[in-house]
């Protein structure tokens, strides 16, 4: 499947009707001055990024968001019989993948970690079934990954709930959520296997029909006193 580039930035049209050019002869002044598609998500522009403090007049904003964490399995053990450029090729694949799943969903790749990803739904582009876009990338990210079973595996976990957005640091800037939320998504990812993904109670309630006869089964998580539960979607 392939990316769809949108003409104008799709988060600056949808919060404020400002037709951004990203592409195309209109965009040259735009670039000129800076202004140009967002490496989290090329339908986005730079100012979607840094719209924190200028336009919403905070740092920081509580949203409701999807967060995805995607793992690459057997990394540490492939670098032992593959050559450091073979891994390098391991990793662009990974990254690249999982990317452009996620944008075809109007997700945000927001930061790579190591052989991680993680990745937010519903912000800066609004989506009311953001826990669904984020399972939906989910299987596409696995549909892909399937015919490289035999060389590596990819662990998905999803949580969804309040989150808070912003830039925090000063001298290193840095776009991102933070939150319990964000730690359940990164654990819940640590709990699944190669090539399952794994979402919680909240998810499955906000996708509704579509996960209604997925196995669950209870899991013991780091740093979390009680068992949880997870399901397989
Ligand atoms: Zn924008």
């Amino acid at each position: 499947m392939t990316l769809t580039y949108s003409t104008i930035c799709k988060g600056c049209w949808q919060q404020k009707h400002m037709p951004i050019p990203l592409r195309g002869l209109l965009s040259a002044p735009f670039r000129a001055v800076g202004i140009k598609p967002s490496r989290m998500n090329p339908n986005l522009c730079t100012i979607c990024e840094l719209m924190f403090e200028r336009t919403m007049k905070a740092r920081t904003v509580t949203i409701d968001a999807t967060v995805l964490f995607a793992d690459l399995r057997a990394y540490t053990q492939l670098s032992q019989t593959k050559t450091p450029a073979e891994m390098a090729g391991f990793l662009d694949e990974f990254y690249d993948r999982c990317a452009n799943a996620i944008w075809r969903h109007d997700g945000l790749l927001n930061k790579t970690i190591g052989d991680a990803v993680m990745a937010i739904f519903n912000f800066p582009i609004c989506q009311a079934d953001h826990a669904r876009q984020a399972v939906l990338a989910a299987r596409e990210m696995q549909r892909e990954f399937a015919a490289r079973r035999d060389e590596f595996g990819v662990g998905i976990g999803i949580h969804c709930g309040q989150v808070s957005f912003g830039e925090f640091g000063h001298s290193h800037r840095d776009i991102t959520a933070i939150g319990t939320v964000v730690n359940t998504a990164a654990r819940t990812q640590s709990a699944a296997e190669a090539g399952q993904i794994l979402v919680t109670e909240d998810v499955c309630r906000s996708v509704g029909a579509e996960l209604a006869n997925v196995e669950a089964r209870e899991y013991r998580l780091k740093g979390f006193d009680d068992p949880i539960r997870l399901y397989a979607a």
